[in-house]
Formats: C-alpha cells, structure tokens, sequence
C-alpha cells in the first residue's frame, strides 16, 4: 500500500527532507549538508543513500512509498529537468530520472519557492486556499503560485520569478543584479538588497546610525535597530516594505489571489514587516483587492519539504 511520501529541499548549504504520509503528517525531518563538490554531481546520490536508510529504520518498502518531491533554487521544467541551479553547480540537470534510477522511486522535481507555497497551501498560513502567492525575501526574492490547487510552473520553470520585476527608483538602484540587469525588486527588497541601501547611508554618505561602527551586519540587525528607533535603519526597512508592497499590488492584479504569505528568513522580522507592507499596499492597490490578506508564512523552512511531498501526493 502506498501510503506514505517524501519531501526532499535542496539547499546551497543543507537538504531538508521529510517522510509523510499522505495525509499531510510528517512522521520523520532530517538534513544532511549538501556536496557541491563535482558540479553537485554527489547530492541526488547522497539524498537516494540517505532516504534509503531513512525508509530502513521505519521498516518500510518500495511498494510503501508513492515517491519523492524534491525541491531546487532554479528553474525546472517538465518535472525533471532542472535548467539552472547556480548554488548547487547544475546546469540542465535531469535530477528526477536520476532519483528515479538510483531508487526505484517516482520522482518529481520543482521550483523551491513554487514547493513553498504549495507546503503552505496544504498545512501552513494558507491551507483550506486554491488561489495563493507566497513571497520568499531571502537572500533574493522569490514568488510561488498556486492556481486552482495547482502550482504554476510556467514555460520556462520561470513563473513567479518576481525578484527580477525592474521596479526600483532610479536613487535605489546599487550595482548590477545577478540576472545581469539593473533596478530588480530583489536588489533593495531582500536580506542581501536591505544590507546594500544601508551600507550605502552610513558608509558612503556617512550617516549617523546605531550600525554605523559595525564591520558587518544583517537584515535581522537592520530591522532589530529600525524597530529600536534607528531612523537610518528605518528609511530603508521602509524601502523593501515599499516594493514588496508594490510587487504585491501586481501579484494581486494578476492573480487575485485569496491570501498573499510572506516567507523567508526576512519575514522573521514579524509584524513591523507584514504590518509595514500591509499598510503601503493598502494604499496602492487596485480598490477591489485592498482587502487581500497578507499574512506571514507559518512552516518556516519546513515549507519547502511539505510542498515537495503535496507534489508527490497529488500525482
Ligand atoms: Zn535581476
């Protein structure tokens, strides 16, 4: 009887997996640390060996388990062929089939941030929703979509790539996004993109801040001194909730979705952020769609293996 199902998040650092059963409980959640050694031509084998073992201490067989989802940091298309995971050293990767071949098991492969959403719609801040958008500001920014209970792909493995949305400010834009253009959302609206604009203010204009002696800092100090009364801090806390804000407006014309989840590791960042972006896209959306609910992811970075694992269920 197949009743149970995995969850595999491949990170840059780390892959998360989980074993569920297919009613959305998860029974077991381990890591191993991801081999980016060989182009990452280690981490599906690593993932197989360590799920084997997994399934051996549960007592469980091939014919217990309905398949493995694995989530990537890259576009994917057709289920199977990952197009590019720069952090992972892949390029036009097959990393299904090769799950597939090593394990017997059937395999399914998607977009981290699509999985993210897919996870909250199921057991998270959006379960019992069909239509959901779920912004992860991270490093980057990324954007899941779920359309009628299924998660949009696109052609390209690209749909909800919004971090590459060319909004910002002519004064905002610092430098050359990593897609090779200038002025993308995620250059000022992400943990790497806040740390430029303050680095700007009290570094090269000199400005007075409680983060003014530090050699470094993070997004989590930047809103910890915007919350504290740091005016430096605060502009520019302001900024990302600004074009996040605005990056939802769009969503919302878009999509009309019933509730927009704000994940990733800035979203630790609570209610001065959600508050924040709530109450700038109040003022910038289409009138009809003011009332879409913005709330804070709830699976935290077990999103992406509940997602993964929904996939898997589904098929
Ligand atoms: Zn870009």
């Amino acid at each position: 009887m197949e009743e149970y199902c995995i969850g595999v998040d491949i990170g840059g650092t780390d892959i998360k997996c989980g074993l569920f059963t297919l009613e959305g409980t998860l029974l077991s959640r381990w890591e191993l640390p991801t081999d980016l050694s060989d182009s990452g031509s280690h981490i599906i084998s690593d993932t197989a060996a360590s799920i084997m073992e997994k399934l051996k201490g549960f007592h469980l067989t091939e014919s217990d388990i309905k398949g493995v989802g694995i989530g990537v940091p890259g576009p994917v298309v057709g289920k199977d062929m990952v197009e590019v995971a720069v952090n992972l050293g892949w390029k036009e990767y097959r990393a299904a089939r090769e799950m597939e071949q090593i394990t017997g098991f059937w395999t399914s492969v998607a977009n981290d941030a699509n999985l993210a959403a897919l996870g909250e719609m199921w057991e998270g801040s959006a379960a019992g929703c069909l239509n959901a958008a779920m912004i992860t500001i991270g490093t980057g920014v990324g954007c899941g979509v779920v359309v009628n209970g299924k998660m949009a792909d696109g052609f390209h493995g690209c749909a909800g790539e919004i971090g590459h949305i060319r909004l910002l400010a002519p004064e905002d834009i610092i430098g050359v996004c990593g897609c090779g253009r200038t002025g993308c959302l995620e250059q000022a609206a992400s943990g790497n993109g806040i740390v430029k604009l303050v680095k700007r203010e009290v570094i090269d204009r000199k400005r007075e801040s409680s983060l003014s002696g530090l050699e470094a800092f993070s997004s989590r100090e930047i809103f910890d001194a915007a919350k504290a009364g740091d005016p430096v801090a605060a502009e520019c806390c302001e900024k990302l909730m600004g074009y996040i804000a605005r990056a939802c407006s769009v969503i919302a014309c878009v999509l009309d979705p019933e509730v927009i989840i704000i994940g990733g590791g800035v979203s630790g960042a609570g209610d001065y952020l959600i508050d924040g972006i709530r109450e700038r896209f109040r003022e910038m959306a289409f009138p009809p769609l003011k009332e879409t609910p913005i709330r804070i992811a709830a699976l935290g970075n077990k999103a992406g293996i509940y997602g993964a694992a929904k996939m898997v269920r589904d098929m």
